[in-house]
C-alpha cells in the first residue's frame, strides 16, 4: 500500500516574483565585500604571511632554519673563513660566509618555523604576496630576491609605554647627549663665546657663564679659558670641558678602561726614582 503523500499548500500567485524582490532588496543594504583586485588593493594586516625576507647581515649561518624547516625548502651553502688573531699570540678564529640562501616557494608551506627558530632575527614575514609565476622555477627564491622583500617587512609593532628602552635606542641617546656636550663644550672655548668684557662693568661672561657672587668680568672670563682648566676660580662654575667629562664619565664603556690600563706604572717604568720618604739616605 502506498504512503500517502502531505498536502500542498495552495500556492499564491505573484509569491515567487515577492520573494526575489525581497533578496534584492536585503543584499542592497548590505555593506559589499567584493575586492575589486588587482584595481584595488586588499588593505592586509600586518602580519599576514605574504612571503619571507631575509636579512643577511644578521645571518650567521647556523643552518637552524633549515634543519627545522618541515618542508625542506631553504637551501643554504656557505664556507669557512679564517679570521687572524687579533692580538699578538692570540687565536685565530673561524667563521662562517654565506654563499647561497634560497626558499623555494613552490614547497614553502608559510608555517613560520623558520622564522621562529632563527635565534639571530634573520628572517621576517612582509605581507607582499604578488609573486606568482607562470614557471615553478622562478619560486625558488635567491639571496637577492629575499633581501628585496626586506624593504617590504613592516615596521614592529610600538612597545608599551612602560617599556625597558632598548639597548641600541640607549646607546644611541648616549651617544647623541655626549656629542652634544662635547659641542657645547667646543662653543664655550671658542674666544668669542666666552664672553666679552664690559669696559669698566662688573661684566657678563658668555656662554661660560661666569659673574654673579664672585662678580668676575669677562676679562676674567677670557684668562680662565687659557688658564689650566683643573684650576678655576672659587666661587665660579666650572669650565664647560669639566661638565662634559662629568657628565660622560659615569657613562663611559668598560671597554675604555683600556687606556688606564695602557698608562705606565711608575714603579716599574721609573725604578731608579727615590720613593718618597728615601730622599737624602744615600
Ligand atoms: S615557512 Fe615553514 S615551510 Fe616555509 S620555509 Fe619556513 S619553515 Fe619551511
Ligand atoms: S636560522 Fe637564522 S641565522 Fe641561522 S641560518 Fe637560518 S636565517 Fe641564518
Amino acid at each position: 500500500m502506498a504512503a500517502s503523500l502531505p498536502p500542498s499548500r495552495p500556492r499564491i500567485p505573484g509569491s515567487g516574483l515577492a520573494k526575489g524582490l525581497a533578496v534584492t532588496l536585503r543584499t542592497m543594504t548590505r555593506k559589499t565585500v567584493t575586492e575589486q583586485y588587482p584595481d584595488v588593493q586588499p588593505d592586509l594586516p600586518p602580519r599576514t604571511r605574504g612571503v619571507i625576507g631575509l636579512f643577511e647581515e644578521n645571518c650567521t649561518v647556523c643552518m637552524l632554519c633549515a634543519r627545522e624547516c618541515p618542508d625542506w625548502c631553504i637551501y643554504i651553502d656557505s664556507h669557512k673563513e679564517t679570521i687572524p688573531a687579533a692580538t699578538p699570540g692570540g687565536r685565530e678564529r673561524s667563521r662562517n660566509v654565506l654563499d647561497r640562501f634560497a626558499i623555494d616557494f613552490s614547497l614553502c608551506m608559510y608555517c613560520g618555523i623558520c622564522i621562529e627558530v632563527c635565534p639571530f632575527d634573520a628572517l621576517f614575514w612582509s605581507p607582499e604576496f604578488e609573486y606568482a609565476e607562470t614557471d615553478i622555477r622562478e619560486l625558488t627564491h635567491e639571496r637577492d630576491k629575499l633581501r628585496e622583500w626586506m624593504w617590504t617587512v613592516p615596521a614592529p609593532p610600538a612597545l608599551d609605554p612602560g617599556a625597558e628602552e632598548p639597548k641600541e635606542l640607549a646607546t644611541a641617546r648616549k651617544a647623541a647627549e655626549k656629542l652634544a656636550a662635547q659641542r657645547q663644550a667646543e662653543t664655550a672655548d671658542t674666544p668669542g663665546a666666552a664672553g666679552t668684557a664690559e669696559p669698566g662693568g662688573a661684566g657678563t661672561g658668555g656662554v661660560a657663564g661666569t659673574g654673579g657672587a664672585a662678580g668676575t668680568g669677562g676679562a676674567a672670563a677670557a684668562a680662565r679659558t687659557t688658564a689650566a682648566p683643573s684650576t678655576p676660580a672659587p666661587g665660579t662654575e666650572p669650565h664647560a670641558d669639566e661638565q662634559a667629562r662629568a657628565a660622560e664619565g659615569p657613562t663611559r664603556p668598560m671597554g675604555d678602561s683600556k687606556q688606564q690600563t695602557d698608562q705606565p706604572k711608575l714603579d716599574k717604568q721609573q725604578p731608579d726614582q727615590p720613593k718618597p720618604g728615601q730622599e737624602g739616605r744615600e
